[in-house]
């Protein structure tokens, strides 16, 4: 199984770490202006175009950034509860439970699986 976030629309919020049974996931820091990458954010499999830059999708800040929900969206850096990015570190031990895919707020993760059939979150 081959995982990636497109890190342009992650929010941050974390739900996959959460809900991922088999930790897929870890948080990443936002690095800085100067050196996005500096937190570890694009330790995964994404392709160029979902790779982090710097910069979240402006659709994606405009329906997060106010949402009150306990969750520190577009934080810098993950408290252990929310916030940096998320990075799928591990994604050959994925066993398609699709839980992330439901909970993925952003809907940026992408499952390639052994086949070559594609998966992308689609938020509830
Ligand atoms: S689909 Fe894969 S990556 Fe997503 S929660 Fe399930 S095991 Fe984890
Ligand atoms: S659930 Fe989606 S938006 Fe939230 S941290 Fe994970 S990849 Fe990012």
């Amino acid at each position: 199984m081959d995982v990636y976030v497109d890190k342009t629309k992650c929010t941050g919020c974390q739900h996959c770490k959460d809900v991922c049974p088999v930790a897929v996931f870890e948080m990443k820091g936002r690095g800085t202006p100067d050196n996005p990458d500096a937190g570890g954010a694009n330790a995964d499999t994404a392709p160029e175009e979902a790779k982090w830059k710097g910069k979240t999708e402006q659709a994606i800040v405009d329906k997060w950034s106010n949402v009150n929900d306990g969750h520190r969206h577009f934080a810098a850096d993950n408290d252990g509860k929310s916030g940096g990015l998320s990075v799928a570190v591990n994604g050959s031990a994925c066993i398609l439970c699709q839980a992330c895919l439901i909970e993925c707020e952003g809907e940026c993760i992408h499952i390639t699986d052994d086949t070559g059939t594609k998966y992308v979150s689609i938020y509830k």
